[in-house]
């Protein structure tokens, strides 16, 4: 198999990795004059601080996944190559993929993070991850699938079980699912199932620390578990879930909950590069890099966003935080970077500018820290919806957005109550098949 990139005289960068990150790094190359390969596994970008409105059927897929042929319409020397990374040989130059080898003048890593499963082997094999599109319509397949399942089940038990969400990891992503779903069982769903009793469905929410949102201040930890409380949300702290058997969420201390429904939020790590081992040997498999997001030992390879490790910014020398500004401003900074390397000019070292950190809990209250500032409830959900909107690709993207939160807002709709997917892998996971 062949690439299929022409040889010219022109020096090409190969971006494996299309996110936040890589993204912005390539929109500083446009006028660049170098030949920019991008190789992704899919075949559009994503918005991931919005998966849990499509996992919660309020979002469609098209609002957040955004094509990269379509981006770049009219550049000549932008190539996309559909393909999974399989090796790099940094001394030949040369990626390997699966769609062949390519060889590069500059080689930028920006594949970012898969989830943690901790080798838990069954809640590999059967949790609900969030961690791209697939994972979100698994999401809300599932927790739909499960709702027709609920209706004709033989018994409270097993309704109780199919009706069940348990999601693990209080962090950003987990209280956001969870305050999404319990609006869903308290708006959307009595009224599409009005026989079903929804107290049937608990919606439970496991944090092993002792507060939620660990990344926030104390005060903000408080109030997001008084906000899930008040939604009926149970949240459990200081607790692990070590098992998935037999349909049930199992804990450390033995006790169960039975769910055909755990969704996991608990942890990330990042996904191996072969062929840079001695380099990806930071803490959750990130590639330490320098101030100048150059892997160690290479000068043509770098890393950003999520993979990248950094110790050199005093304030943050276990290295940043994963979070998409980061890798949107390692990745413009590296575009300037590089061509100011190709006008010989110097690199300037990347600092990160903290813009702070939010989080929403339902349709109209979110949590805002930026500095010294802190403020929740609906102020901070306007904020909130604003900074999302504004990162949105395409003003098509926004408009559909900012119409589909209306909607759910006056309408308390969460419209895309679609079950769609593989039926023989529904077979399988109804034990059909
Ligand atoms: C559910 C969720 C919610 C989040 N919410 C927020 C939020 O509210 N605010 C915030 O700041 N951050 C949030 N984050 C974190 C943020 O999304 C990441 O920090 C950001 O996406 C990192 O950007 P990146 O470019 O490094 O990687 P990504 O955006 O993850 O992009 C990686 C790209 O690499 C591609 N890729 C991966 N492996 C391979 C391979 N082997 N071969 C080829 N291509 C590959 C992927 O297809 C993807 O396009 C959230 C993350 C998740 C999962």
């Amino acid at each position: 198999m062949s690439s299929n990139i022409p040889d010219t005289d022109k020096k090409r960068i190969v971006i494996v990795g299309g996110g936040f990150a890589g993204l912005a790094l390539i929109r500083t190359l446009r006028r660049s004059g170098m030949q920019v390969v991008l190789v992704d596994k899919h075949n559009y970008h994503m918005f991931k601080p919005l998966l849990y409105q499509v996992a919660s059927s309020a979002l469609n897929v098209g609002d957040i996944a955004f094509p990269f042929r379509k981006m770049f319409h009219g550049w000549n020397d932008f190539y996309f190559r559909m393909a999974y990374i399989e090796r790099v040989d940094a001394t030949a130059k040369r990626l390997y993929t699966t769609v062949g080898d390519i060889r590069y003048d500059y080689l930028v890593i920006s594949t970012g993070c898969v989830p943690n499963f901790f080798g838990i082997e069954n809640i590999k094999r059967t949790a609900l991850a969030m961690s791209n599109i697939t994972d979100a319509l698994n999401i809300r397949n599932r927790v739909l699938r499960n709702f027709e399942i609920a209706v004709t089940a033989s018994s409270d038990a097993e309704r109780i079980s199919r009706l069940n969400v348990v999601i693990v990891g209080g962090g950003a992503s987990g209280v956001e699912i969870a305050g999404a779903l319990s609006e869903m069982r308290r708006y959307v769903m009595p009224r599409d199932y009005p026989r079903l009793d929804m107290s049937h469905m608990s919606i439970y929410l496991i944090e092993g620390l002792g507060r939620l949102l660990s990344s926030m201040s104390e005060q903000t930890s408080a109030e997001a578990l008084k906000t899930l409380d008040s939604k009926g949300v149970k949240v459990m702290l200081n607790r692990k879930v070590t098992d998935y058997v037999d349909g049930c969420a199992i804990f450390d201390d033995g006790e169960s909950i039975p769910t055909q429904n755990l969704i996991w939020t608990s942890g990330i790590r990042c996904s191996a590069v072969p062929g840079l081992e001695q380099q990806t040997k930071e803490r959750g498999g990130r590639i330490g890099v320098d101030a100048f997001n150059r892997v160690k030992e290479y000068d043509d390879v770098f890393a950003i966003g999520d993979i990248a490790a950094m110790h050199d910014d005093a304030e943050y020398p276990n290295g940043h935080p994963q979070l998409a500004r980061v890798g949107i401003s390692q990745g413009k900074r590296l575009g300037k970077n590089l061509l100011a390397g190709l006008k010989g000019r110097p690199m300037k070292p990347f600092r990160y500018c903290n813009y702070g950190v939010m989080a929403t809990v339902g349709r109209n209250r979110a949590f805002v820290e930026w500095k010294k500032i802190r403020f929740g409830g609906f102020a901070a959900w306007v904020v909130w919806s604003t900074i999302h909107i504004m990162f949105l690709l395409g003003i098509q993207g926004k408009l559909k957005v900012f119409w589909g939160w209306v909607w759910n807002y006056f309408g308390h709709d969460q419209p895309i109550r679609l079950i769609i997917g593989s039926y023989e892998r529904q077979k399988k996971e109804d034990g059909l098949a």
